[in-house]
């Protein structure tokens, strides 16, 4: 779950705990210009929903796990660690669940190769299979084997195409 908290209206912090790590980005815009600058703390995992509190120059966030508190001062576009701050917790406000916004240069592990769907395509790894609407495709190795002929006669293998077979000589066709 990435959470954040509005600076301002042109300003927010997003912060992210892909474990063992928090992840914090600073997202300001202004009139046609985006940016984004962030910082990767080994914390640990949440144990409660990060929480913000407005000082003097700038703005308190906190976190915490099981290795404890862990405080940060953003300060213009400065992220700071600051964990001898002193922290007012009666003015701190939690942070806000949202799904926008990036976290810097992070991205989830891939999930497990499970069935994928979009729209009427449904697609899985094994066995290979892909249906799009009524047509079903299939690359089960089983379906490749069966294209394999055997002489009637001595049990050899033979070509599809062969009119006798290569080793007792048995008319295929
Ligand atoms: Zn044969």
């Amino acid at each position: 779950m990435r959470y954040q908290y509005n600076l301002g209206p042109h300003q927010k912090i997003y912060l992210d705990n892909p474990a063992p790590n928090t992840v914090i980005t600073l997202a300001s815009s202004g009139p046609g210009q985006q940016q984004q600058s962030g910082t990767q703390i080994l914390t640990g995992v949440w144990t409660e929903v990060p929480r913000a509190v407005q000082v003097g120059d700038g703005v308190l966030i906190r976190c915490v796990t099981a290795q404890g508190a862990f405080i940060w001062q953003v300060q213009g576009t400065q992220i700071l660690s600051d964990n001898a701050a002193q922290w007012p917790d009666e003015r701190a406000v939690p942070l806000q669940p949202t799904e926008v916004g990036s976290a810097m240069g992070t991205m989830a592990p891939m999930a497990p190769m499970g069935p994928m769907k979009m729209g009427n395509m449904e697609m899985s790894a094994s066995p290979m299979t892909m249906r799009m609407g009524e047509m079903t495709l299939s690359m089960d190795n089983t379906n490749v084997s069966n294209a394999k002929k055997f002489c009637p006669q001595c049990g050899t293998a033979v070509d599809p195409s062969d009119r006798f077979c290569g080793s007792c000589g048995h008319q295929l066709r």
